[in-house]
């Protein structure tokens, strides 16, 4: 069985997701994780997931919209995921984006806003899937000291070094389509243990040239089974496994 470990799927048209929903089950992708990045996203989300079995929702905030709110809507954010949080399957997208907050201010907002989502997923025992663009190290610092046990580390895929830290702390890392045609992706996923890995495509993100759906999951299964030599039902089975550890 395969899953869709990362998407965002409120963020297609109702057609559009459609043909998604519809061409993930012919392509036997059983389960959709779909990533909430705002407000609206996560009221779309929860709804969605309501009307759809397939589709499991993370409640979160992007870390570059996050950290333009003001104290008393963070508050109020908070509020929020407390209360719907039982609804969701995870916490995300949630993390650090250095890429656009270079200041230290603006990091160190970040990184409060995480915290209290590293708190909120300890709390509801619901694990964190994590965006750490150009803060890959500063977010496994920040799980190791917060003694955070679940975590989905979205795209986690550049450094071979970092990637055997986080599977050291039994963290899951997901890859993406770009395995597909990145040899230094490739190289790191070869060397990375299989029972910490999980696929995502980011869904509606383009990736050459045309949008990532999540029937997609299965070229990365192909691509991962010929990297380390296995059966695609190998492959297959162990996702079954990682993804049903770490969700439920
Ligand atoms: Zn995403």
């Amino acid at each position: 069985m395969l899953f869709d470990a990362h998407s965002h799927l409120d963020l297609m048209r109702e057609e559009e997701r459609n043909l998604a929903l519809s061409g993930a089950k012919t392509a036997g992708i059983m389960k959709i994780i779909s990533c909430s990045t705002s407000f609206a996203s996560n009221e779309k989300n929860l709804e969605l997931a309501k009307n759809n079995p397939e589709i499991l929702p993370a409640i979160g905030l992007y870390p570059l919209d996050a950290m333009d709110l003001t104290p008393l809507e963070l508050d109020k954010a908070f509020y929020f995921f407390n209360a719907e949080i039982s609804k969701a399957t995870a916490v995300g997208e949630v993390g650090l984006d250095y890429k656009y907050a270079v200041k230290k201010e603006d990091q160190k907002k970040q990184e409060d806003i995480f915290s209290r989502f590293i708190e909120l997923s300890k709390e509801s025992k619901k694990p964190l899937i994590i965006h750490s663009r150009y803060a890959q190290s500063q977010v496994l610092k920040m799980l190791e000291e917060s003694n955070a046990k679940k975590a989905l580390l979205h795209s986690f895929v550049d450094s071979e070094k970092l990637m055997k830290k986080a599977a050291e702390k039994e963290y899951f890392v997901s890859v993406g389509l770009n395995v597909l045609e990145n040899e230094n992706i490739q190289k790191n996923i070869l060397a990375f243990p299989l029972n910490n890995l999980l696929f995502e495509t980011d869904s509606p993100i383009r990736f050459s040239g045309e949008k990532a759906m999540p029937a997609k999951i299965k070229l990365i299964a192909q691509k991962v089974a010929e990297l380390k030599s296995l059966s695609l039902k190998e492959v297959e089975d162990q996702q079954e496994k990682n993804f049903k550890k770490l969700f439920f």
